[in-house]
């Protein structure tokens, strides 16, 4: 793993503890030799996680929406991307990264982490993706998703492509032994034409 994509919360939370989860998390990427993609902002979670790694030596690489640039990108970083749309960032951010690892977020991080999943479970990459589950944050999601695998709506084996532990080097050793799963999205389905 060269690169691994962060999402995160553009707000810092309330609780100090996702502070500091955010700057572990970037010096943890330093310290196994990966560089970080992430959304390009000096904001929130965003701002943590891309010091941490700049403070530690590393590289910073950001992937910002030109609308976005004037009011929140980061302006120490290793390399920042300005690309014409919200679009093209998620997709730049995926194509340049071996991984990817959501920390606390509102409704961006939970929209970038659950596309990138559900390209994984097109089989259109076979990359990882994990949540940082920082004091508990996504334990209801975590029940949520539990819920649509009973419900019929997710299958076991794509939820359990998301690895999910509280400890950074835990989740980089997940990451390490991932193979995507080979089964069709589509198989088994009933068709209605
Ligand atoms: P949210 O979780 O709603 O705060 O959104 C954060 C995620 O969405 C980040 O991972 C970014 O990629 C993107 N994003 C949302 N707001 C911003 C912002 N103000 N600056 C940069 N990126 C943002």
């Amino acid at each position: 793993m060269k690169r691994i994509c962060v999402y995160c919360g553009s707000s810092p939370g309330g609780d100090p503890a996702y502070r500091d989860a955010a700057r572990h998390l970037g010096t943890t990427l330093v310290g196994a030799n990966v560089e970080l993609v992430y959304g390009g902002g000096d904001v929130g979670l965003m701002g943590e996680v891309a010091n941490a790694v700049l403070d530690a030596g590393g590289a910073a690489i950001g992937v910002i929406p030109e609308f976005l640039v004037p009011q929140v990108s980061h302006r120490k970083l290793t390399a920042l991307h300005v690309v014409p749309s919200m679009h093209e960032r998620k997709q730049m951010m995926a194509d340049l990264s071996d991984a990817f690892i959501a920390l606390p977020g509102g409704f961006g991080t939970l929209e970038e982490i659950t596309e990138v999943l559900t390209w994984a479970q097109l089989g259109l990459h076979p990359k990882p993706c994990g949540l940082l589950n920082v004091a508990g944050y996504f334990d209801h999601l975590l029940a949520f998703l539990g819920h649509a695998v009973r419900e019929g709506f997710v299958r076991q084996a794509y939820r359990d492509m998301l690895h999910v532990s509280a400890d950074p080097d835990e989740l980089l050793r997940q990451f390490r032994s991932y193979e995507a799963p080979t089964l069709a999205k589509w198989a088994g389905l009933e068709r209605t034409s």
